[in-house]
């Protein structure tokens, strides 16, 4: 019988049965059968010498695709798991394959884990096996077989019981393991690989399972892919605000004192209160109406408002106080705000009524999933909930857009898309039940972004439950998309709190609410800067923004106390470095803090009234007026200037 194969030009050709990808690639070119790695059947990897069984639509894989550098990273993976097997008799395997950017093992040791020092061994490890210069091959082991082979590894065996009866995989010599895909025939192209770092990952993505040591590496087929890897991560290092946050001192969290619980130090502090002071501001002057509420409510209601019903696994366990009172700590400010909607009757003259705070939640989330500042377990949002009528949706919308638009502006931050998201038109029953309400106002929404001439993506089935939505997304020095701000609709938190407004025509009607983040949260938006400005920060964020150095303390300091209580008057940050220290040491520190004026003054300036002036990361200093220098420094401040 003939097998007959469709190649993605949409041709069609006849082969053998019993044909394989190799022998599909050879039947087109010698040169594609010598450059042929795997084939792809019906969109699934395959061995190059497993022979085809069913007709279908066939891809050869070389090495200058995705599905390549995935073959390669599969290899890779199966010769770490064959190297740490004959390296740690005895060591339990979790998953193992290969990923976007790389690939990994997890493992599982009784005593002691693999760790970052055993990387070198077993990188050494890997190279012996490639260099031995084996044959990888296809092989099948029966569920009995691997009964008693992973007798002792409770994770293989259970992944072995899920694989089927018989389980088909690779083997190398004595070496077998199970898996789906395809491997490289010839271990000679794995030659640049790395091995990154290990890093404590749950069985099955689970908290509540043992957590089981990831062995992370990455594999490239060119040196120099494999060196720009290196660089890209390097780069990522010196971006990531858990390091930078360090050095600056800006904020520290301790697992032993409460994981996912920043410490705010001075530093950081000094950043946040800035960026608090400026956003408050920024929102009284757009007509908010700011306010505080308490961080703990009653758990009724988190019942009303359907968080404890629909969100209950990222909100801390209730408080009993006894007497049957649950007190619970708040994971969205949503609910509060709604209090203050309720506590007046409100007419369509109120309306927009626009209410906001820095509101501190609290969100249990995994620890798998803390990082630093990114993603914490005690956040302050800065909130704000909108109460419009229907109608006044688009506008209500676009003065939001507007006011994050500037306030980006202001922080010089330009990497972001937008996503609109809508209901999924093939499931509304999923959805608040309102279809004239959804209609209008994913409509108003895509109005508003077209009029602001914004480019965004639509994204259908992305929608929340009670509204349509827009979310801004950045991307952190780790690659990770996240939402940074966020403008939602909501038609739902209304209805349940029975929310109304008096209408002209004197009747109560039902007003939309809009939730919206400019900012985010301080803890995220503080992370995302430190990663944009890779620690220095311009000048009207800085913690410290001038650092003078007096060149003789005994002559020249009684000069500079005075500069910087002028300075200090005029509401600038300033240090005096007055330590018994070489200056070129003190210059060098203040940038090493990446402070954004190191001021030096000596006799010359003393006798002048100047000052000489150090930008950060500039080496040439320069001389300038005292009192213009502060005028300077005065106006970056005043401009959000980006220096
Ligand atoms: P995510 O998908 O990142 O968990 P979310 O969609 O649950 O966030 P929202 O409920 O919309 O987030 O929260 C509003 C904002 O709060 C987000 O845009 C983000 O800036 C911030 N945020 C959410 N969770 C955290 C957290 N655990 N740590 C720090 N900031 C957070
Ligand atoms: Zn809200």
């Amino acid at each position: 019988m003939a097998l007959s194969l469709t190649f993605p030009d949409g041709s069609v050709k006849s082969f053998d049965d019993g044909a394989s990808a190799l022998d599909v690639a050879k039947s087109i070119s010698i040169s594609l059968g010598k450059k042929a790695l795997a084939g792809k059947l019906n969109g699934k990897l395959v061995d190059l010498d497993a022979p085809i069984k069913a007709d279908g639509k066939i891809e050869i894989v070389t090495k200058d695709s995705k599905d390549g550098l995935a073959v390669l990273r599969h290899t890779a993976a199966f010769v770490l798991a064959d190297a740490l097997n004959q390296l740690f008799p005895g060591l339990r395997f979790g998953e193992g394959t290969a990923t976007e950017d790389g690939f990994f093992y997890d493992t599982d040791k009784d005593d002691g884990q693999v760790a970052v020092t055993d990387l070198p061994a077993i990188k050494s490890k890997m190279q012996e096996i490639i260099k031995a210069g084996g044959q990888i091959e296809s092989a099948s082991m029966s569920a009995a077989d691997a009964k008693k082979r992973y007798a002792n590894d409770k994770f293989k065996s259970q992944l072995a019981d899920e694989a089927g009866d018989p389980i088909s995989g690779h083997k190398l010599g004595d070496f077998f393991d199970f898996n789906e895909g395809a491997l490289l025939p010839d271990l000679k192209e794995l030659k640049h690989f790395d091995l990154l770092s290990v890093a404590g990952a749950y069985w099955e993505s689970k908290s509540s399972n043992p957590m089981l040591q990831r062995v992370y590496g990455t594999a490239y087929f060119k040196a120099a892919d494999l060196e720009d890897d290196a660089k890209r991560r390097q780069e990522a290092k010196e971006r990531d605000h858990r390091v930078i946050g360090r050095d600056l001192d800006l904020f520290f969290v301790d697992p032993e004192v409460g994981a996912g619980m920043p410490y705010w130090m001075p530093n950081g502090a000094t950043i946040r209160r800035t960026i608090e002071r400026y956003i408050v501001d920024r929102e009284v002057a757009d007509g908010y109406e700011h306010v505080y509420t308490p961080v703990a409510a009653n758990l009724n209601l988190y019942k009303t408002s359907g968080h404890w019903q629909h969100y209950r696994e990222d909100m801390f366990p209730p408080m009993d106080m006894g007497e049957g009172e649950m007190l619970e700590l708040r994971p969205m400010n949503c609910p509060s705000h709604i209090q203050i909607y309720k506590h007046h009757t409100r007419s369509y003259r109120d309306l927009p009524l626009r209410i906001a705070e820095l509101g501190m939640m609290h969100r249990y989330e995994k620890s798998g999933a803390l990082s630093g500042l990114q993603r914490v377990r005690e956040m302050t949002l800065n909130d704000g909930h909108t109460f419009v009528a229907l109608d006044q949706v688009e506008s209500e919308f676009q003065k939001i857009l507007k006011l994050i638009l500037s306030v980006y502006k202001d922080f010089d931050i330009n990497d972001v898309t937008y996503r609109l998201s809508y209901r999924d038109p093939a499931n509304t029953d999923k959805y608040f039940d309102d279809d004239e309400m959804w209609d209008r106002s994913q409509h108003m929404l895509k109005a508003a972004m077209d009029d602001l001439g914004l480019d965004y993506y639509e994204a259908e089935g992305e929608a929340a439950f009670y509204g349509p939505k827009l979310d801004i997304q950045t991307k952190t020095a780790l690659g990770n998309e996240e939402t940074m701000s966020t403008i939602q609709l909501d038609f739902m938190l209304p209805d349940r709190f029975d929310l109304t407004y008096v209408g002209k025509d004197g009747e109560d009607h039902r007003p939309v609410m809009i939730h919206r983040g400019v900012v985010g949260t301080m803890e995220r938006f503080v992370a995302y800067l430190t990663e944009i400005y890779k620690g220095a920060f311009p000048t009207w964020l800085a913690p410290t923004q001038v650092v003078m150095i007096p060149v003789k303390n005994d002559l020249h300091e009684d000069y500079v106390n005075n500069l910087k209580d002028q300075m200090v008057k005029a509401g600038l940050r300033v240090k005096v470095d007055d330590r018994n220290e070489k200056m070129g040491y003190k210059i060098r520190e203040a940038q090493t803090k990446k402070v954004p004026y190191t001021v030096v003054v000596g006799d010359d300036e003393l006798a002048s009234g100047n000052v000489s002036v150090r930008r950060y990361g500039e080496d040439k200093a320069w001389e300038q007026s005292a009192p213009m220098f502060i005028n300077a420094v005065k106006a970056d401040v005043a401009n959000y200037s980006r220096k």
